[in-house]
């Protein structure tokens, strides 16, 4: 018997001995990049492609935080270049089929907070209601949102430019690169950290202003 971890291969095996036990949740094709057909577990997996392909024809783009030509590298809600994995809309816990349907492409982040309910059509109204204008502005909105709740007030409100203010922001956020951290396997800034960094800029602006 192969030595768990010793490869992909046979790790994957154990996962699959463990989840026929029935001790492992982790749902593997939820997760697995995309591969096609993935043929050392035997199960057939939607490619990415194919769940893109399937929407652009019956899903309307207006609205969403992605274009469709731009659909197979962001992630539909947060529409950052991020490794993408499939989300069921209609959970397999709750009979979902593995079928481009029933599948959109979230990051592993926004994958976690995706709603799991037999309701197909709230998954577009979840993902209308995050849509962003802009590409790479998802989460620093999130941050605004973030701090707001925390501190119970708008971030920079009052402030106006100047260049004494810039070099006092500029000399702040040199500092706040090696304070700040991701949680692992998310890659990106998440919102409270955001909100954290926003506040120490906030405060060193107002310094003296
Ligand atoms: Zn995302």
């Amino acid at each position: 018997m192969p030595t768990p971890g010793t490869s992909g291969k046979s790790l994957i095996s154990c996962r699959i001995r463990a989840e026929e036990r029935g001790a492992w949740k982790l749902n593997i094709p939820c997760i697995l990049p995309n591969q096609g057909t993935t043929e050392a577990l035997g199960i057939m997996i939607t490619t990415h492609r194919e769940i893109v392909d399937y929407w652009a024809r019956h899903e309307d783009e207006c609205g969403l935080s992605v274009d469709w030509a731009e659909a197979e590298k962001l992630c539909w809600r947060c529409a950052h270049k991020r490794l993408l994995q499939r989300c069921h809309i209609i959970p397999r816990s709750l009979g979902g089929e593995e079928s481009p349907s029933n599948l959109v492409l979230l990051c592993a982040q926004c994958h976690g907070e995706a709603p799991n309910v037999a309701d197909p059509a709230f998954m577009w109204t979840w993902l209308r209601a995050h849509a962003v204008p802009f590409y790479g502005t998802y989460w620093q909105q999130r941050g605004v949102r973030e701090y707001e709740l925390i501190f119970g007030e708008k971030p920079f409100v009052g402030l106006s430019h100047s260049d004494e203010l810039m070099e006092r922001v500029t000399a702040t956020l040199g500092d706040l690169f090696a304070r700040t951290s991701t949680h692992w396997g998310q890659g990106k800034i998440n919102p409270s950290t955001w909100a954290w960094a926003m506040r120490q800029v906030d405060r060193a602006a107002r310094h003296d202003a």
